[in-house]
């Protein structure tokens, strides 16, 4: 039996560790659309960390990698100055996705440059990609998340990882964080389109690694009646944080509004998460799980 356990790493955002312990709550609308929306998302983190003393970031998609060339794109960097006026206003610590090479450069413009970039599922096995945002995020000590790539196994979810750990080299410990957005899988009626939280693959990939894991509870189940199930399950099974999708019109925004969940929503979720009812989902203890062979 082989049971590589790395040796867990801290990330710092700004002023917050990942992976220390306290998860992080990351939410925000799934694309910016407006200054007036992103309000009541913002109000509605700095409430989640007043109340329950999560440590609160604000996400949001500028460049969207969309699956149809006529669906909404984003706003582009007029996105990313809103969330940069909401970082102004509030101090909220600001994660965007980088989906192109054209993108890099909102990390050279430092009244711009969010706190944290992501490569989307998209790009998670692009690997050339990972490669030059890491270079960039380590120039400019900004951390990068890698969601996993929806067909990737853990394997290549690292392997991608360890293209991005390159740019810092052996000396400095990378500023890496893992997102896992669920894997896809299929039934026989119908092969790849059901999507599915891998626990499992986001506990062995934090065993292996040792870099903090924050699990996705709307990309990885599309259903904002799952959000609350899927975060507690993230949390109860070791998961260093979550991202969730926010928004002040949920119903109505122009993606994924059949997943986003609102600001009030979030409130509850946020309370829920820190005093889950542990009656409802057992913890499982994966360390007595071993890898097989
Ligand atoms: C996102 O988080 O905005 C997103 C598009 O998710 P994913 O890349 O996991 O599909
Ligand atoms: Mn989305």
């Amino acid at each position: 039996m082989s049971t590589e356990v790395a040796k867990k790493k801290i990330v710092t955002i700004g002023d917050i560790l990942v992976g220390q312990g306290q998860p992080i709550f990351m939410g925000g609308p799934c694309t910016v659309e407006s200054l007036p929306g992103l309000e009541p998302v913002v109000e509605a983190l700095i409430r989640i960390r007043g109340e329950t003393g999560l440590p609160v970031m604000l996400r949001g998609g500028v460049n969207k990698p969309r699956t149809n060339a006529e669906s909404f794109q984003g706003l582009g960097r007029i996105g990313l100055e809103m969330l940069a006026e909401m970082r102004h206003r509030t101090g909220i610590l600001i994660a965007i996705e980088i989906r192109g090479e054209e993108h890099i450069e909102y990390l050279r413009d430092r009244s711009l440059r969010p706190d944290l970039v992501w490569i989307g599922s998209r790009n998670g096995l692009n690997q050339d990609l990972i490669s030059k945002v890491a270079l960039v995020a380590r120039e400019t000590d900004t951390p990068i998340m890698i969601k996993r790539h929806w067909g990737a196994t853990v394997s290549e979810w690292l392997g991608a990882a360890g293209y991005a750990e390159g740019a810092w080299g052996e000396t400095t410990q990378a500023q890496i964080i893992l997102c896992e957005r669920g894997i896809r899988i299929g039934n026989l009626e119908n092969p790849f389109s059901e999507t599915i939280l891998d626990l499992r693959g986001m506990w062995e990939a934090q065993i292996k690694s040792g870099w903090p894991i924050i699990v996705d509870a709307s990309h990885s189940t599309k259903r904002r009646d799952r959000v609350e199930t899927a975060s507690i399950a993230a949390l109860e099974h070791g998961a260093d944080g979550l991202m969730v999708e926010i928004h002040s019109d949920a119903v109505n925004a122009l993606s994924d509004n059949n997943q986003q969940i609102s600001p009030r929503e979030a409130i509850e979720l946020a309370r829920t998460i820190v005093n889950p009812d542990r009656s409802r989902m057992p913890r499982v203890d994966w360390i007595r799980y071993p890898f097989g062979n």
